[in-house]
């Protein structure tokens, strides 16, 4: 047997949206420890910063950008500035994302709506949109979308957050179709309910928030970042080199059925 797949990134970049917290910085964080060179994008300077400390541990390259991931002008900046320092894009990981209020449509605004909508949909289209460019001049590269157990099972309370993540799943779909015979490969992530600052906001991070939320994972806990990072990693792998079009639930169960 030969060409045994093996998730090393030396000498390989890795591009990470959303990676100043939660899954974005676990990612970043795996990308690193598997030797690839990381850009780091986040809107929060602050987030930004505590990333960078947990990168520089691992001797690899970094590259710190501040960036809004729903202006194509900054999303195209900061892939220029990732190729200018490192030359090329083997792996992105398109995961910066808010969350919505649980509200019922009827009394949603369309200001929260459309918000929603821009940094979780939009942005994905974004990074793809230039990313691709990219790829498609090497001939190779693999991308994940984060979208969630929202992206494939409605949930009440939350639809412009659903219809933001069915639709990174669409678009992830679509993707990987034109792309597919090109040597590039699209999938999206869904994770379930996973025990980041974002899950801490919507809980109220309280016992009870929490115990409220658990109850809804068959696995009886919440996921870690870090196992959601090993799946990316997976994906953007060799080992993952046969799968695309996929929309990959990590989830504890969360979707199985009931
Ligand atoms: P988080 O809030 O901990 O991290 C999100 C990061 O995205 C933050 O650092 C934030 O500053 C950044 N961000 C927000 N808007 C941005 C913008 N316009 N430009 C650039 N960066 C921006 O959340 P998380 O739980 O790590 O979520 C990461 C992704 O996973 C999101 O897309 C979220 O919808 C998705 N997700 C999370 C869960 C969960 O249970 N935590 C479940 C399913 C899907």
């Amino acid at each position: 047997m030969t060409n045994i797949p093996t998730i090393d990134f030396t000498g390989k970049v890795a591009f990470v949206t959303g990676a100043g917290s939660g899954i974005g910085r676990a990612t970043a964080v795996a990308f690193a420890k598997a030797g690839a060179s990381v850009t780091a994008v986040d809107i929060s300077e602050k987030g930004l910063a505590g990333t960078v400390e947990l990168l520089e541990g691992f001797g690899t390259k970094i590259l710190p950008i501040i960036c809004d991931v729903t202006s194509g002008d900054s999303v195209k900046a900061a892939l220029d500035e990732t190729l200018k320092s490192f030359g090329r894009l083997d792996a992105a990981f398109n995961n910066a994302g808010i969350e919505q209020p649980a509200q019922p449509l009827v009394e949603l605004s369309e200001e929260l709506f459309d918000g929603v909508i821009a940094v979780n949909l939009k942005s994905v289209f974004l990074c793809m949109k230039y990313q691709l460019e990219i790829m498609l001049r090497q001939g190779s590269g693999a991308i994940v979308n984060t979208a969630s157990g929202a992206g494939v099972l409605a949930i009440r309370g939350q639809s412009s957050y659903c219809a933001s993540k069915f639709g990174v799943v669409a678009v992830s779909k679509v993707a990987a179709l034109e792309n597919a015979d090109k040597g590039i490969r699209v999938n999206a992530i869904c994770p379930g309910i996973i025990d980041t600052p974002m899950i801490a906001r919507y809980t109220g991070d309280t016992e009870a928030g929490r115990a409220n939320i658990i109850a809804q994972e068959p696995i009886g806990r919440m996921g870690r970042p870090e196992e959601i990072a090993g799946t990316v990693l997976w994906l953007c792998s060799d080992a993952g080199g046969f799968v695309t079009g996929h929309a990959m639930v990590v989830d504890g169960g969360q979707t199985a059925g009931i």
